[in-house]
């Protein structure tokens, strides 16, 4: 128990422990063991933490210091690189994904922090020609003020990366409020941006629930914008609360993602990436390839080596490198997975491979890669995002059903297309509603890149050009020339 790590908020460059003098707990989702213990905050914590950042934006030059922030943010990726392993460490132990996936995340994430540091240096407003000579006409690019910021459990350091990086290059405040089911590596990071030496009030971070603590984020006075990534059913809460406030939010919500496979695919190429697409942390990704479209032609023979390559992935202890699955997070999760592949065979959907946790893995929180065919697009099970490793496959028989059947769904987050046809995949590309469209590769992030959803899977982006202008408001100053 002594070795449990403990948290406090991270408020105006101190750690600092919760008002109400509460905590609560994260558990290994492998050990079942305490992982670590955090600051259970309230309203009375989120309003120090939003009066430091309103404080730091309001009464220091960071807003205008863009180099010192781009130096400041190359230095916190140097330190993110240089601490990979023990981040992903921590967060595989919150959360119970795979050590090599974690590790592959935090590969990545200094990445976000510095191609942000480049626009901090480089974009800036415009010159526009407007219609009288006499006047010139400027715009500028000016940062929110406060911006809070909510991330989930499942990949919380990228999360963290792609709204906070561009947040910060703008010129930004931030106050992070994470999951409460994996807070520690967004702890960790905190205590790196201090290192690195981000100005007290930059960085903030306020731990505890989403009812309590996020509710309390959403709804402050003070925050100038929001932004949320997590579930549909917080999503409209949070939307809700930043209505009543007139306050911008970008939001980043769940998915049903599809991989469409053509009869003229590198079909190893496609199996792997399909069975990767809804088995890689463990399904529990907002980017998972939950739904395979297959032209006919191919189906069977995908569908055989799809679930032989899933039957084939070793389950076991997160932290060891040969493991590929690991548990789900929480009992909740498992509860959740249980119920919707229930519905999924009590509304015919036929089960090849997995369904149910086998008697050895019993009391764990393992669940096995389940592939469902025979289904429809109006059961649950291929309209409901599982955030698990399940499968559903449906054949079609020309493109454009292939197009209907991936964009007949609430969601539009990401989509997968295998084919070697240039034409095809163009105009495939073109006619699927969703945010980012993979082309013989799946699941790849890229801080360069815009990422958002159509529907339900939210509005803004993250990342890319976007997702630095989402992170500031434009002014227009016309300037009339000659009038002194
Ligand atoms: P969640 O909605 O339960 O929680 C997300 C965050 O919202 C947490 O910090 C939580 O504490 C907070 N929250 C919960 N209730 C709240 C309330 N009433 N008011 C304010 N805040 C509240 O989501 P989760 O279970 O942590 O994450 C899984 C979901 O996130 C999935 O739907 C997944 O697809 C989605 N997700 C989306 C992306 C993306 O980029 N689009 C990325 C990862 C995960």
């Amino acid at each position: 128990m002594a070795d449990v790590t403990r948290y406090e908020h991270f408020v105006g460059g101190v750690w600092t422990p919760p008002r109400g003098g509460r905590y609560l707990e994260t558990t290994n989702p492998y050990t079942g063991a305490v992982n670590a213990r955090f600051a259970e905050g309230d309203a009375s914590d989120v309003d120090l933490a939003v009066s430091a950042a309103r404080a730091t934006f309001d009464t220091t030059d960071w807003a205008r210091r863009s180099r010192e922030r781009s130096r400041l943010l190359r230095r916190l990726a140097d330190l993110i690189d240089d601490n990979a392993e023990r981040l992903a460490q921590v967060e595989s132990a919150d959360n119970g994904k795979t050590l090599r996936e974690e590790c592959g995340m935090y590969s990545v994430t200094g990445g976000y922090f510095r191609y942000a540091a480049s626009l901090a240096e480089t974009l800036a407003g415009d010159a526009p020609t407007g219609n009288d000579p006499s006047v010139l006409s400027l715009t500028q690019r000016e940062p929110y003020g406060v911006i809070g910021v909510q991330t989930p459990w499942n990949t919380p350091g990228i999360l963290l990366a792609q709204p906070v990086a561009p947040a910060l290059a703008a010129g930004n405040t931030i106050v992070v409020k994470p999951s409460e089911l994996a807070p520690s590596s967004i702890l960790e990071l905190a205590s790196l941006a201090d290192e690195a030496g981000f100005p007290p009030g930059v960085f903030n971070v306020v731990t505890g629930l989403g009812e309590v603590v996020g509710a309390a984020l959403c709804s402050h006075q003070s925050v100038d914008k929001l932004t949320f990534t997590g579930s549909p059913a917080a999503g409209r809460l949070v939307a809700a609360q930043a209505a009543a406030r007139l306050v911008p939010v970008t939001m980043e919500l769940g998915g049903k993602s599809a991989n469409l496979v053509f009869a003229d695919a590198d079909l190893d190429a496609a199996v792997a990436a399909v069975t990767s697409g809804f088995t890689a942390a463990t399904g529990q990704s907002c980017v998972a390839g939950s739904r395979a479209l297959v032209h006919q032609s191919v189906f069977d023979t995908v569908l055989d080596r799809v679930v032989a390559a899933a039957k084939q992935l070793r389950l076991g202890d997160p932290a060891l490198p040969g493991t590929e699955i690991g548990p789900v997070c929480t009992q909740a999760q498992l509860d959740r997975i249980t119920a919707l592949v229930a519905a999924g065979t009590a509304e015919g959907g036929r089960v090849v491979t997995g369904g149910r946790q086998p008697e050895e893995l019993a009391g764990t929180l393992f669940y096995p890669p389940t592939v469902f065919v025979d289904v429809t697009t109006d059961m649950t099970i291929t309209r409901e995002e599982v955030f698990g490793p399940v499968l559903c496959m449906i054949p079609f028989h020309d493109e454009s059903q292939a197009v209907r059947l991936a964009n007949d769904t609430v969601y539009g987050l990401a989509a997968g297309v295998w084919t070697q046809d240039l034409d095809r995949a163009h105009r495939v590309s073109g006619a699927l509603r969703v945010g980012t469209v993979w082309v013989n590769h799946y699941r790849r992030g890229d801080p360069a890149f815009p990422f958002g959803g159509y529907g339900q899977s939210g509005y803004g982006r993250f990342s890319g050009v976007e997702g630095y202008r989402e992170m500031t408001r434009v002014k227009s100053i016309q300037i009339l020339l000659g009038s002194a």
